[in-house]
């Protein structure tokens, strides 16, 4: 299902209150507004804190500092993704009611031994497109009986989505339409490069795959644009819209800002931080011009 033409579009800017926002940052956002403004939309915040180990209500103040201070304005009131785990709990049961998620109780260090002995012996353990290796197929194939034993035995376990079922269902032609600074068009999805991933955490409360795609539905976005880096996740986030019959937004994923190492930005390179250029006296209209918006 296409959003309709005749809709206002909708842009949102969605980052996580685990870091300071940086450069790349800033250009998302900017380029979030200037589009909203050039096509007569709207532009939503959302908070993406799920992780309630990493994001703080200080770094969330702090984000809304940096937007105000680029001059960039949303739409009130601010979704905090922690406010609607319900929202997301409801998508999860759908997919378990329909047998395409399976509770997975290896935990992370269980994994890495197993990918190690593994890659000890010479032999390669697929990887997703971040680089971390798929979830091994044990929990997939246990019996309805034992996943309802071991979870009524207070097993920890988190939810992953059984992608050979779930693939099987959404078909082979599952598409997304880019508008973005790679490729453009329609971009043939290919989600079973993740294997099964993570919908709800053991230690968190949903996903960042599956939280992202009940809010950009819930909350009617039309047209997500968002770092490149996010592009091999678009392929997720088509398959959950297609098994969870929830409306396709149009996709646009602009080139990222590099450090001086030729590598992407992360919140923990502190030199690119949008306060700290402010704390040496940078104007946001010095931030536009390096970021090129
Ligand atoms: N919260 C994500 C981040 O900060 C962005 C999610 C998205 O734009 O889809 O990287």
């Amino acid at each position: 299902m296409i959003a309709l033409p005749s809709q206002k579009p909708v842009f949102r800017f969605a980052p996580s209150p685990n870091g300071a926002l940086h450069l790349g940052h800033a250009l998302s956002a900017l380029l979030n507004k200037q589009r909203a403004e050039a096509t007569g939309g709207r532009l939503l915040l959302r908070m993406e804190d799920i992780d309630p180990a990493r994001c703080t209500p200080e770094l969330e103040q702090a984000i809304l500092d940096d937007l105000v201070w680029l001059g960039i304005s949303w739409e009130t009131p601010v979704r905090r993704q922690s406010d609607h785990l319900p929202d997301y709990r409801t998508a999860l049961d759908s997919l378990i009611a329909r047998r395409l998620v399976y509770p997975a109780f290896l935990s992370r260090g269980e994994v890495k031994a197993r990918v190690a002995a593994h890659e000890a012996a010479g032999k390669i353990w697929p990887r997703d497109p971040d680089g971390t290796p798929r979830y091994p197929g044990d929990d997939r194939m246990r019996s309805a009986g034992e996943q309802r034993d071991r979870i009524a035995g207070g097993e920890k376990h988190a939810f992953r989505l059984d992608m050979q079922a779930a693939m099987s269902i959404a078909g082979a032609d599952l598409c997304w339409q880019e508008t973005g600074d790679s490729q453009k068009g329609a971009i043939l999805a290919d989600p079973s490069a993740w294997g099964d991933v993570v919908l709800w955490r053991a230690d968190a409360p949903s996903s960042y795959h599956l939280s992202v795609t009940v809010d950009d539905a819930l909350q009617g976005v039309t047209h997500i644009v968002r770092g490149l880096d996010l592009f091999p996740s678009t392929a997720v986030h088509r398959l959950l819209q297609r098994l969870l019959h929830l409306p396709e937004p149009v996709y646009h994923h602009h080139r990222l800002i590099l450090g001086a190492d030729g590598r992407k930005l992360s919140k923990s390179q502190g030199d690119t931080a949008l306060a700290s250029l402010r704390q040496q006296g940078m104007s946001s209209a010095d931030i536009r011009r390096l970021v090129g918006v």
